[in-house]
């Protein structure tokens, strides 16, 4: 007989083919496809990523698939189904778009769920479970590693459509963080499928500070011929949006054309600090140093304190002695 955690991933995926039928049978489909539609998504991608629809009621998950109490505690436990103070069960996910999030072996493990219409929070994601630790997932790793032998880059977006849309224009390779910042888990696990990994946050100012943590998260990860570069995009525009206005081909020279981490570093850092006098490079130092002590390729981090170095220490030294020796010469 199967084991617990096989049973969960089965009545995960019956959910998620559940969610996607909706598209097809429930009376309020028509709102759901005219949604889809004005966002510009193909029947096909809609198809292919799994993108369903949780109907405005309380008990369709319930009704369906909680016939006897075990299934109920089931439910519950993959969080699929709430239980309010009198006891009351509730499906979680009502009238939303749902995004089945896969494991990195295909598995139905969460869902992501976005409002249709205003009301509420806009996106909602499945909470913990037993077989969902938010930390380790990444949307769209499942798929990009099928689509790919090997992957020569990865790219990092912020949500579920940005990684759709992508997609549908052609670039495979694109995973998002669950709704939280992009952990040094992920890193962990990107670094496992390809060598380069592209972060591209919205172009906004959550997503440059989000690329800001996510460099500090990658710095431990960051062996020698590993690299990490970002693409930061005019302000507004999100992965989405962009790929939909300029296509495939502008989209891919951005990211050719990404900032190696090394170049983000040093341009915050010198954004940050004045290095005009002695007091602005001691506090220059002072952050970056320990930042890149934490490098874990020997030679990327000794050129980075090379150029550390460069732009406020020895430098100075050296201009120093110079000026010395010029004035002993007159
Ligand atoms: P859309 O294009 O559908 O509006 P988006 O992905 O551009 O979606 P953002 O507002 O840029 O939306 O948010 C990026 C990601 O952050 C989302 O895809 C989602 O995973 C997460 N997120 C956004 N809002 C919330 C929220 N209220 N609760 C939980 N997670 C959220
Ligand atoms: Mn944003
Ligand atoms: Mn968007
Ligand atoms: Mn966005």
């Amino acid at each position: 007989s199967k084991s617990e955690r096989e049973l969960d991933y089965q009545l995960m995926e019956d959910v998620a083919r559940f969610y996607e039928f909706q598209l097809k049978q429930h009376t309020q489909k028509q709102k759901v496809i005219d949604y889809l539609k004005g966002r510009g998504l193909s029947g096909e991608v809609v198809k292919y990523w799994g993108i369903g629809y949780a109907p405005n009621e309380w008990d369709t998950v319930l009704k369906q698939f909680g016939e006897t109490p075990a299934r109920q505690s089931q439910l519950l436990a993959l969080k699929l189904v709430n239980e309010n103070d009198n006891k009351k069960r509730y499906d979680f996910f009502r009238d939303r778009l749902m995004f089945p999030i896969r494991d990195k072996r295909g598995r139905v493990v969460a869902f992501g769920g976005r409002v249709i219409d205003t009301d509420g929070p806009k996106y909602l994601n499945s909470p913990e479970t037993r077989i969902f630790h938010k930390s380790n997932e990444l949307y769209g790793l499942f798929q990009a590693r099928k689509e790919h032998r090997s992957l020569g880059r990865l790219l990092v977006v912020e949500g579920y459509m940005d990684v759709v849309a992508l997609s549908q224009y052609g670039i495979r390779y694109a995973v998002a963080a669950l709704g939280t910042a992009t952990t040094p888990e992920h890193i962990q696990t990107m670094f496992k499928s390809t060598h380069e990994v592209i972060c591209c946050y919205d172009g906004d100012r959550a997503g440059r500070e989000a690329a800001w943590r996510a460099l500090e998260s990658a710095l431990a990860y960051l062996k020698d011929g590993l690299v990490m570069k970002f693409l930061f995009l005019p302000d507004g525009e999100d992965p989405d949006t962009m790929v939909r206005k300029e296509g495939k081909a502008q989209f891919e020279a951005r990211l050719n054309d990404a900032v190696p981490l090394s170049q983000f570093f040093f341009s915050t850092m010198r954004d940050k600090h004045s290095i005009g006098n002695i007091e602005g490079k001691a506090a220059l130092k002072a952050e970056a140093m320990p930042l890149i002590n934490k490098i874990a390729g020997e030679n990327q981090r000794d050129m980075m304190l090379a150029e550390l170095n460069k732009l406020c220490g020895d430098g100075h030294r050296f201009t120093t002695e110079l000026d010395i020796k010029k004035a002993q010469k007159y």
